[in-house]
């Protein structure tokens, strides 16, 4: 059994902290405004409310804190009555709130003048997710002291993953949100333009099921071709933006707006100068990658 602290007991940081007492772990809890019925259901389960951050550390192995933004997570960590100005500096810091990687690595640097070890772990997956306690959980920290988190993590996730040093965690969230936060708005699109074509949509997802469309090209295409350095014809790049163009313009007639579509038309029409017209699609990853100045 570990004495824990947690920090934030809102939509998430309720459950977790649940399963963090269902799991034999003594759990003392700060949330200035969690609402009443949070308060209840815990303090019910044998979590002890507390009213400061000061009064949280003490004895206690491990604080996590579950808050809405980065500023958030500095106030508690590095506010005055925060983290870094207690008196027990004997525990090691977890922040799971999805913040900048920026700010988990200066949260770090700063607690590490007092000898306060942090961890960044956000978590992906939803708050179903959270009260089954399996969520994803990607860790950045020492990887030589991971052990000694990954058990009360395990608690909270079925799936805890160690990601790189200080602020790993942070950046693959962000990263894995990135992808799936714009191809939300893509596959949106995709399915206005199905519907108002009059193609049927159960028809048009279990089509698309089976391309790049919908396998993803992370899975389907990159793999056999850019990731293992073909980047020969195939797919002409040329070819794509003919595609592209026709899907805008087929669009247009119908009255729907592709937005994610044209914002990427310039790109493709940029490597229409260059030696990636006529090579693979997937070589666009290539010619991204050289806009960025990256090898
Ligand atoms: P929430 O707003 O429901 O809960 C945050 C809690 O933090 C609230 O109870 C609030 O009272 C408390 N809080 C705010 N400031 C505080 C402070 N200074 N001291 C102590 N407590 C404070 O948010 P949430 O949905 O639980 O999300 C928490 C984090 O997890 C966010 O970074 C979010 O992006 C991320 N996340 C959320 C989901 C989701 O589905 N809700 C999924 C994955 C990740």
């Amino acid at each position: 059994m570990k004495n824990i602290g947690f920090i934030g007991v809102g939509t998430m940081g309720f459950p977790m902290a649940l399963n963090l007492i269902k799991n034999g772990h003594s759990l003392s809890f700060y949330d200035p405004f969690a609402n009443n019925k949070t308060i209840e259901v815990l303090i019910e389960a044998g979590a002890k409310q507390e009213k400061t951050i000061a009064d949280l550390c003490k004895t206690k192995d491990f604080l996590i804190s579950m808050l809405p933004i980065g500023e958030d997570v500095k106030e508690v960590a590095l506010g005055e009555g925060g983290i870094i100005n207690q008196d027990n500096t004997d525990l090691i810091y977890i922040d799971m709130s999805t913040i900048l990687p920026a700010d988990s690595i200066d949260v770090s640097k700063q607690l590490q003048t007092k000898n306060i070890q942090m961890f960044d772990a956000p978590v992906a997956r939803l708050v179903n997710e959270a009260i089954e306690g399996t969520l994803l959980i990607m860790v950045g920290g020492s990887l030589q002291d991971f052990p000694k988190i990954e058990e009360i993590l395990k608690c909270m996730g079925s799936d805890v993953v160690y990601c790189g040093t200080i602020g790993s965690g942070s950046k693959m969230k962000i990263i894995n949100n990135y992808m799936s936060i714009v191809s939300n708005i893509v596959t949106a699109e995709t399915l206005s333009l199905v519907h108002k074509s009059g193609i049927d949509q159960k028809l048009a997802i279990e089509l698309m099921s089976t391309t790049a469309a919908g396998k993803g090209h992370m899975n389907f295409s990159y793999p056999k071709k850019v990731l293992i350095n073909d980047i020969g014809p195939g797919f002409k790049n040329v070819l794509a933006l003919k595609d592209l163009r026709l899907a805008i313009e087929h669009a247009e007639s119908e009255g729907i707006e592709l937005t994610s579509g044209k914002s990427v038309l310039n790109i493709y029409e940029r490597a229409m100068d260059t030696k990636y017209k006529d090579l693979d699609w997937t070589a666009m990853f290539n010619f991204v990658k050289e806009s960025n100045n990256l090898d």
